[in-house]
């Protein structure tokens, strides 16, 4: 939505591919959504994007990926936000290249941090809650230092319940 990095949404779509197995198609960039400008704040309201981007039920679900930084109500920010068991979640790129000390991190560390927001939202999407396993996707992350120490994928249980949350989505048409 907006100008945003394409080879991080395409980094993040290859993880949901590969690691959820789903289905992923990036699409043409969306409008900036305008109306979730928070004017006083600088930032976009994570709660109003996500009311855009859900599709009626049967509809892909979709991952919104933002350039600008989002926040919701009670937090100063946020690095991505979701609709548990629903249908959209939406995530942010702005924070991602921060590094130690106010410098830049480097590209692949940007990357890497997308495609674990992106793969914790969407595994929101999908019914999963937050995990207290070491090193688990599913950790609640506060900020990047604690993003860094998450493992890119889920621990067994969260794999175990995965599984289960997968079969309840709609299947593809079969091939003709
Ligand atoms: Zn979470
Ligand atoms: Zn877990």
């Amino acid at each position: 939505m907006g100008r945003v990095n394409s080879t991080a949404a395409q980094v993040v779509a290859a993880n949901l591919q590969a690691l959820l197995e789903l289905d992923t198609m990036v699409v043409e960039p969306w409008p900036e959504p305008a109306q979730a400008l928070v004017a006083a704040r600088g930032q976009y309201d994570a709660g109003i994007i996500l009311r855009e981007l859900a599709t009626p039920q049967g509809g892909p679900l979709r991952l919104g990926l933002m350039g600008k930084d989002l926040c919701v109500a009670f937090l100063t920010y946020v690095l991505g936000e979701s609709q548990l068991g629903g249908r959209a979640a939406v995530m942010s790129l702005h924070r991602l290249s921060e590094g130690e000390g106010g410098g830049r991190a480097p590209r692949h560390v940007m990357l890497e941090r997308a495609a674990k927001v992106g793969l914790h939202e969407i595994a929101h999407v999908l019914g999963l809650e937050h995990c207290r396993t070491a090193g688990c996707l599913m950790r609640f992350s506060a900020g990047l230092a604690t993003l860094d120490r998450l493992n890119m994928g889920f621990c067994p249980a969260c794999q175990r319940d995965l599984i289960r949350l997968r079969m309840d989505l709609p299947t593809k048409a079969p091939a003709r």
